[in-house]
């Protein structure tokens, strides 16, 4: 068994397998010395099914993770950016009571590597702000597919999949207390339903255990005057059950 003391419990799960197969490779020039045929088990191994991965494993911050993002080439919407646009938040790094989370940038933000930063952009910050929200104080905002998709179409499924994983992390990270989902496509991958916007929005679901409540993209909304007063409705739900979540901390 003189593996198992070679092993530490402070090294990962990636180390520990490397380390066995140093001692397996040792196995043939050390007389007397076993190593076991398989990999031994580790109670905090990732791949035991009693400890699946963190949602935000591999990402220290979210700086980290934004270098990641400008780095990545895991869908064939790398192809066609100018600039990857991660998210934006108070001071990246600090916890941020509520995560507002789009679909994917758009020009400008692909010129700038900023999420909303166009017209949508700018009311979102007009909506944020009249309940007391903004991407300065309290409020991240993040998109499905970090990437610009070509002449905006919508992001394809293995895109968005191939993209999950920083948007997974980016919400381990930041931890909010509620989500904002602007749209069907966000909402829709989000929680994993097919359920259309008219349907999903200003009803609160649930992503892993944190409150999410699906609106309408600003887009739509410069696109249609009569669906401000709905998304009004669902800023206010949305502002009223905030405080409750934060009165009860
Ligand atoms: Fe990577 Fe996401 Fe950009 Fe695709 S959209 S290249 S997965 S960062």
């Amino acid at each position: 068994m003189m593996e198992y003391l070679l092993y530490s419990t402070t090294m990962t799960a990636s180390e520990k397998s490397i380390l066995h197969e140093l001692l397996s490779l040792a196995e043939g020039s050390i007389d007397g010395f076993r190593v076991a045929a398989q990999r031994p088990p580790f109670v905090d191994d990732p791949e035991r099914p009693e400890n699946p991965p963190e949602p935000g494993a591999g990402f220290s911050d979210l700086a980290e993770l934004g270098e990641a993002v400008r780095a990545c080439v895991s869908c064939p919407l790398a192809e066609g950016r100018l600039n990857a646009v991660p998210g934006e938040g108070p001071a990246d790094g600090r916890r941020a009571p509520v995560m507002v989370i789009g679909e994917g940038p758009g020009a400008d933000e692909d010129a700038t590597g900023r999420p909303f930063v166009g017209r949508a952009g700018q009311l979102l910050d007009k909506m944020l702000s009249a309940i007391g929200l903004s991407r300065a104080e309290n409020c991240y905002i993040a998109n499905i597919v970090k990437c610009r998709p070509p002449e905006n179409r919508e992001p394809a499924p293995e895109e968005a999949a191939a993209c999950r994983r920083f948007l997974e992390a980016q919400i381990a990270l930041v931890r909010p207390r509620a989500i904002l989902a602007l749209g069907r496509t966000a909402a829709q991958n989000l929680l994993g339903t097919s359920e259309g916007i008219n349907r999903l929005r200003g009803s609160w679901r649930d992503y892993r255990g944190i409150p999410v409540l699906p609106t309408y993209h600003p887009s739509a909304l410069l696109r249609d005057e009569a669906l401000k007063r709905p998304a009004w409705e669902d800023l206010k739900e949305f502002r009223a059950r905030l405080d409750e979540l934060l009165d009860g901390q």
